[in-house]
């Protein structure tokens, strides 16, 4: 009966994973024959089965009881008859005599005389089941004698004939019998017969049939049962057992073939449910390869370029570590290469271009290399490469300048426009410079840093100076967050002129940090611009930038309570312009020292716009909505987009110094110098010229009609209180400065 005979490969002794058993409990297969008895619908058609048999069965028993009460009685009355009948002469054989006065006479007398002797009544009433006996005559009803006990039914005509009475308790009967009962004798005799035993008989009757039914009841409910399991449950089960395997693995069920008929209802119904799991299966299963495929592509490759990504090339170098276990490890060079100044080209010419630039540097590289080339992109503009050394070529760097070369040699055209592309290169070779092949892309990675900090457009050869210098770095940071918890960081201010009116009307707060040592002078200055980028990377730039902003800000009310004026302009990294909340710190910081807003200036570089433009435009809103006034440093040396400038909230373009210092033996920097002063103007804009260093320079922006100046020929960055005896013994006069 178990339908796990019947092939159905079972995932565990029942047959279901545990996971989907425990979640449908009432789901848990058990053979099939326990089942039937367990089964709901089993219990109600068999329950059903058998009431209704139960119940068609006593209504025949009910309508057989009177029947059968009535053949009993009746045998009563027959065996009452052959009691009585012997006692009764023929009165029919004495009319068939031939007739004589005596025997009419005789017949006359015993016409009113009783057939049946007072002995012989005792005798019939004591030994037979006759209790009682009346005798009537036939023709005239004429009482001839009565015996035994009363009898309840008189006889005063023929209706009278046709009646029987039986006792309320059952106990006794009382029946008429006539001439053709008796002999054809002339007697009508009413008989008070005992009928206590009719009861017992149809009680027994009524007991055996009911046994009879309920056993006839329980083999068709067994029957029907088992039926029931074989043609119903069973299937069912089969089926359910092929959904249960389909929850549990849609993808691959473990379906076996169906072994009922396909052309009943329920076999049809398992070969279409089957059909189905299959159907189900099969699309899952190419959802799943599409969806695997897709994440595949999304995990190792770049969309852009098509090429692997950071994850699939440090896989493929590893696969050549593992590769090379065992036999002699084969020399690779390890690449990585980054667009110079791409970032400007996003931002100026739009991502479409430069997306088509990152696309065509792919697939030139991957025409140009051979296959045994690994082309990766990086992050944005960030491309590696790894190839297999061969006697031929058996140096990384040959492989980079190949690269180098591919890239330089001729410009992209994107848009009918050609641009020309160099690359900083970083190059590193495995297992020579570390048997980790993770350890030499990092290498790479630290080359190429060198290449873009030693002015981009180059090459670096990983060497383990490289290493060290990185640890130099390391330990910068170490010692500068220890300058800022020990208060060893100073803040020097530069002023500013108005080149017209020769007034002061700001100073430039800088940065300045005075590293201790052992040495003789005790310590030395670090410039900001060793330990600014490495600030702006770490992070500690926020703490930093937060506290000098706090400094300066205190620095301009001291000041103004003392009469002076004077703004004094705070340099904001990128870093801290995204990562802080500086527009709620700058609006703490103004509450807490009471400083005018407009005696504070906030310098931002144009990198600030490359990051976010719409973060940017934003947060310069709000900070010119504090009051505060807003800088561009270093204008002129980024790319920032002429037609956002209309969109920053600002008051001041700050020329950069390198324009100033090369003005006049440069035309094109004189150029650009006189354009960012017509530029600024157009937008209603101040200008400011820094690294002033000559009475010429300062001849030169007055002749272009720059507004303010800053730079050494009018003071190098000074300490405060120096800054206050400046203030105070200088005349307003610029020409004061000539030497
Ligand atoms: P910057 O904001 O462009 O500051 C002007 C730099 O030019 C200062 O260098 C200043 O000393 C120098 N300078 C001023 N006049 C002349 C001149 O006539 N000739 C020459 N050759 N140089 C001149 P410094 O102080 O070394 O600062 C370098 C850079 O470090 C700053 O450039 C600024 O970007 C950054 N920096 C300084 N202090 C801070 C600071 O508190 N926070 C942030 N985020 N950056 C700072
Ligand atoms: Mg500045
Ligand atoms: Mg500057």
């Amino acid at each position: 009966m178990s339908f796990l005979a019947k092939g159905v490969k079972p995932q565990n002794k029942h047959g279901v994973s545990d996971t989907v058993a425990a979640a449908f409990p009432s789901l848990k297969p058990q053979s099939t024959s326990s089942q039937i008895w367990k089964s709901r619908i089993s219990w109600r058609i068999t329950i059903s089965a058998f009431l209704t048999i139960l119940i068609v069965q006593v209504a025949i028993l009910t309508l057989t009881i009177p029947q059968k009460e009535a053949q009993y009685l009746n045998e009563i009355k027959e065996i009452g008859r052959s009691s009585i009948a012997p006692l009764i002469k023929d009165g029919f054989a004495a009319m068939n005599t031939p007739f004589s006065i005596e025997k009419a006479r005789e017949e006359l007398a015993n016409r009113t005389k009783s057939p049946i002797t007072a002995e012989q009544a005792r005798q019939l009433l004591s030994s037979t089941i006759v209790n009682g006996i009346s005798i009537y005559n036939a023709q005239d009803f004429l009482l001839l004698g009565s015996y035994g006990e009363p009898i309840s039914m008189i006889m005063i005509d023929q209706e009278s004939l046709s009646r029987s009475y039986r006792s309320v308790d059952g106990s006794s009967y009382e029946v008429v019998y006539r001439g053709n009962d008796l002999r054809n004798s002339d007697y009508v005799i009413v008989a008070r017969l005992n009928s206590e035993t009719v009861a017992d008989r149809i009680f027994d009757f009524a007991q055996s049939n009911v046994m009879i039914m309920f056993l006839l009841s329980l083999l068709v409910t067994t029957v029907l049962m088992i039926a029931l399991g074989h043609w119903l449950l069973e299937p069912i089960l089969f089926m359910r057992d092929n959904l249960i395997s389909a929850s549990k693995s849609p993808e691959n069920p473990k379906i076996p073939p169906s072994p009922y008929d396909a052309n009943d209802e329920i076999g049809g119904t398992i070969l279409l449910a089957q059909k189905l799991i299959k159907q189900n299966a099969d699309s899952m299963m190419q959802v799943r390869s599409a969806a695997e495929d897709k994440i595949h592509k999304l995990a190792y490759f770049d969309s852009l370029t098509g090429l692997p990504n950071r994850t699939l090339f440090i896989q493929k170098l590893a696969e050549k570590a593992f590769a090379a276990e065992g036999s002699k490890a084969q020399r690779t060079a390890v690449i990585t290469l980054d667009l110079d100044h791409f970032k400007d080209i996003n931002d100026s010419m739009g991502h479409n271009v430069g997306d088509a630039i990152l696309r065509g540097v792919g697939k030139r590289l991957r025409m140009s290399l051979p296959e045994s080339a690994v082309i990766a992109r990086f992050d944005a503009d960030e491309f590696a490469i790894t190839m297999p050394l061969s006697t031929d070529l058996n140096k990384s760097i040959d492989i980079a300048e190949k690269v180098a070369a591919i890239i330089k040699t001729e410009p992209f055209k994107v848009y009918n426009e050609n641009f020309q592309i160099r690359s900083s290169i970083g190059v590193a070779t495995y297992p020579d410079d570390s048997a980790d092949p993770g350890d030499v892309l990092k290498n790479a990675d630290i080359a190429l840093n060198r290449a873009k900090e030693e002015g981009r457009d180059r090459i670096k050869e990983y060497s383990e100076d490289f290493d060290r210098a990185v640890q130099q770095r390391f330990q910068l940071l170490r010692d500068l967050r220890d300058a800022l918890e020990n208060k060893d960081l100073n803040i020097f201010y530069q002023p500013q002129f108005d080149l017209k009116t020769g007034k002061i009307i700001g100073a430039e707060a800088l940065l300045r940090w005075f590293k201790k040592d052992n040495s003789k002078e005790g310590g030395k200055y670090i410039s900001p611009a060793e330990f600014i980028p490495i600030a702006e990377q770490s992070g500690l730039i926020v703490p930093i930038g937060e506290w000098v902003l706090k400094e300066a800000c205190r620095t301009a009310r001291e000041w103004h309570d003392a009469g002076h004026d004077i703004r004094i302009a705070v340099n904001v990294s990128g870093a801290q312009f995204f990562q802080s909340d500086m527009v709620k710190y700058t609006a703490d910081v103004l509450a807490k020292t009471g400083v005018k807003p407009h005696n504070v200036e906030l310098e931002v570089t144009e990198s600030v716009f490359m990051d976010d433009i719409s973060i940017a435009i934003d947060t310069l809103k709000r900070l010119h909505e504090l009051g505060v006034e807003l800088a561009i440093d270093d204008f002129g040396t980024g790319y920032s987009s002429l037609s956002y400038l209309r969109q920053f909230s600002i008051d001041r373009l700050k020329i950069d110094q390198s324009f100033i210092r090369n003005a006049l033996n440069n035309a094109d920097d004189a150029a650009i110098a006189r354009t960012i002063v017509r530029l600024g103007h157009s937008l209603n804009l101040k200008v400011i010229a820094e690294g002033v260093e000559t009475k010429e320079h300062e001849q030169f922006l007055l002749a272009e009609e720059c507004d303010e100046v800053q730079g050494f020929r009018y003071s190098k960055p000074i300490p405060k209180d120096q800054f206050w005896d400046f203030i105070n013994e200088y005349n307003g006069n610029l020409s004061s400065f000539d030497q």
